[in-house]
């Protein structure tokens, strides 16, 4: 707040409400004040659920969050226009006797640490997805349908006690794993296919991220071979992921291993992303991003080759930056060959 001259500042999204207090409920604003005091504001649906969730803030139940908020607004306040509606803005505007700056990332940039009651959040929702991916790994796959391996895959993270799927399944097969973000259908996977899985559970808020590629039946040579050069490429991305390095230098190590072997024109999506209360948050592993890693950051390292028509291999883990790389995530990354 003193960086931007402000004598508070108004949180409105969602997620990052959750952040700073904990409280989960669907409608919420929370305020911050340069004195060091926090308020929540919710409606009346959620009186006992903010009481429990956020005993140690003043609890104000409205019916018009913004319209009531505005009431205790004077001076400079930052607020987050990045999110805010166009029509939440002009109410606030007109609504509050305050100078209104954009408040910029900067509760995004605090989430990018985790903590160490994150982390066993995370830990544990990945320990779950890879331990159902290898229920389901046990095959066979042949004869079924996309959608009913996807099913099988959530049905197994539930019952493996996760609180949510973290994502909508991707399961793509055949042809289909060419598409980066397929939605599962009803075609029946075949013996030479490459089936290529993404997926996660959610515990306490927090998200997995995980791909693995399986060929059915034996590989064959051109399979063989994409395979490997993304699994190279992954490998040299997670390498990169230490401490106090550029974060563009990650994506740029797994981008020169696919540029080596030859494949990087059929690389079309990101190298990686910030992963915790949402599926995709800061930091973006990206050329642009001018950042540097930091101890504590959740990254997923997901390169991939998609060749239109014919197939696509991607593998991803959610990984801790450290000094040295950990994959939470874990699970080979070798050409698994279901029946
Ligand atoms: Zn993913
Ligand atoms: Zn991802």
């Amino acid at each position: 707040m003193t960086d931007l001259g402000v004598v508070g500042l108004l949180v409105t999204t969602l997620v990052n409400v959750r952040y700073l207090c904990g409280f989960t409920g669907s409608n919420a604003a929370m305020t911050l004040t340069s004195d060091g005091i926090g308020t929540l504001y919710t409606d009346g649906r959620y009186r006992d659920q903010a009481a429990d969730e956020v005993p140690d803030l003043e609890v104000v139940i409205a019916r018009d969050l913004l319209a009531t908020v505005a009431e205790s607004m004077s001076g400079p306040w930052a607020i987050e226009t990045h999110t805010m509606s166009v029509d939440a803005h002009a109410e606030l505007s007109n609504a509050a006797d305050a100078k209104l700056v954009p408040s910029g990332r900067v509760i995004e940039g605090l989430r990018e640490v985790k903590d160490s009651a994150e982390l066993a959040s995370l830990e544990r929702a990945c320990s779950i997805s890879v331990d159902s991916l290898g229920d389901v790994l046990t095959g066979p796959f042949e004869g079924r349908t996309e959608r009913e391996l996807a099913r099988d895959l959530e049905q197994r993270m539930f019952e493996r006690g996760a609180d949510a799927v973290a994502f909508e399944t991707i399961l793509a097969s055949g042809p289909n794993s060419a598409i980066p973000h397929h939605r599962p259908t009803s075609r029946i996977i075949r013996a030479g296919d490459f089936v290529k899985i993404d997926f996660g559970a959610r515990i306490d808020g927090y998200h997995a991220d995980c791909t693995r590629t399986v060929a059915v039946g034996s590989p064959d040579e051109w399979q063989r071979e994409v395979h490997a050069a993304v699994q190279a490429a992954q490998s040299a991305g997670i390498d990169a992921l230490r401490a106090g390095l550029p974060i563009a230098d990650a994506d740029g190590a797994a981008r020169a291993v696919l540029g080596d072997a030859g494949w990087l024109e059929y690389f079309t999506t990101g190298v990686g992303h910030g992963v915790g209360l949402e599926i995709h948050e800061d930091p973006s592993v990206g050329p642009k991003n001018a950042g540097k890693l930091a101890a504590g950051m959740t990254l997923t390292m997901e390169p991939g080759i998609y060749v239109p028509g014919r197939g696509g291999v991607r593998i991803e883990d959610t990984v801790l930056v450290g000094e040295k790389p950990r994959v939470l995530t874990t699970m080979t990354t070798e050409l698994l060959e279901i029946a």
